[in-house]
């Protein structure tokens, strides 16, 4: 079982990059906002994000979650 992990820059045209030549994870997850799935803070707060499966879901994790 392998893990998808994503670390995002900030910039919000990355996102759009990501979402277009990955694999549709997003659309397997309601973290349709791009935030931390603890602390709710997100790219927008110049805060990196990673993807991790938690509970057969995917959620967004920043650095200080991540673990
Ligand atoms: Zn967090």
């Amino acid at each position: 079982m392998t893990m998808s992990q994503l670390v995002y820059s900030g910039k919000s045209s990355l996102i759009q990059d990501f979402v277009l030549k990955t694999e549709p994870i997003f659309l397997r997850t309601d973290a349709h906002e791009l935030t931390c799935y603890v602390c709710k803070k997100g790219l927008q707060d110049g805060t990196s994000l990673t993807a991790k499966t938690l509970d057969s879901k995917n959620v967004m994790l920043c650095e200080k979650h991540f673990e």
